[in-house]
């Protein structure tokens, strides 16, 4: 049970009583994950780094917050699948789009979309909540593919970072579906 109801209407209801089937996995809740201390961020460029929550090897996709604190840059990549994301705080966007996202913006990356992602420097730092499926395929200045980062390279990112800060690499186990 969450925290018992008072005045709610619904403070009568009983939960389910089988939550999950046998071969179902587990949840995740983590709170207030995007005003975590800077050692849960992994440095993902040299200005941007990301929080993992959730990773799904089979499924080669991750759920993120990316964060800089000012200026950042993940430089040129492309998607072959899609991308969503929802900003927390602060100011970002890519070079290729005309859009400039702030607190509270959804945004949606078809598959097939090439793309700059750049922060500005702003009062809070940017925050986004990213579902991500892999690779990004990095682009040289042509936007020819010049290497790719995919889930295996996250969680081997994630891992190395966390062993360095003393969070432990079994931090990431806990987190992969
Ligand atoms: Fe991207």
């Amino acid at each position: 049970m969450p925290e018992a109801a008072t005045t709610e209407f619904w403070k009568h209801l009983k939960p389910i009583a089988e939550v999950f089937k046998p071969d179902a996995g587990h949840d995740v809740y983590m709170s207030d994950v995007a005003e975590a201390e800077d050692k849960y961020f992994v440095p993902f460029s040299e200005t941007v780094s990301s929080r993992p929550l959730w990773i799904a090897p089979s499924q080669n996709k991750w759920c993120d917050v990316l964060m800089a604190k000012e200026a950042g840059l993940v430089n040129r990549h492309y998607h072959p699948h899609e991308v969503f994301a929802y900003t927390i705080s602060g100011k970002w966007g890519y070079l290729e789009h005309d859009w400039t996202a702030t607190a509270g913006d959804f945004i949606y990356e078809s598959p097939g979309e090439g793309h700059t992602l750049v922060a500005y420097d702003h009062p809070d730092p940017m925050r986004v909540f990213f579902i991500v499926t892999g690779p990004l395929l990095w682009l040289d200045d042509e936007g020819k593919v010049e290497g790719s980062f995919d889930v295996h390279d996250y969680i081997k990112l994630c891992r190395e970072h966390y062993d360095k800060v003393g969070l432990g690499s079994d931090m990431i186990d806990k987190l992969i579906r």
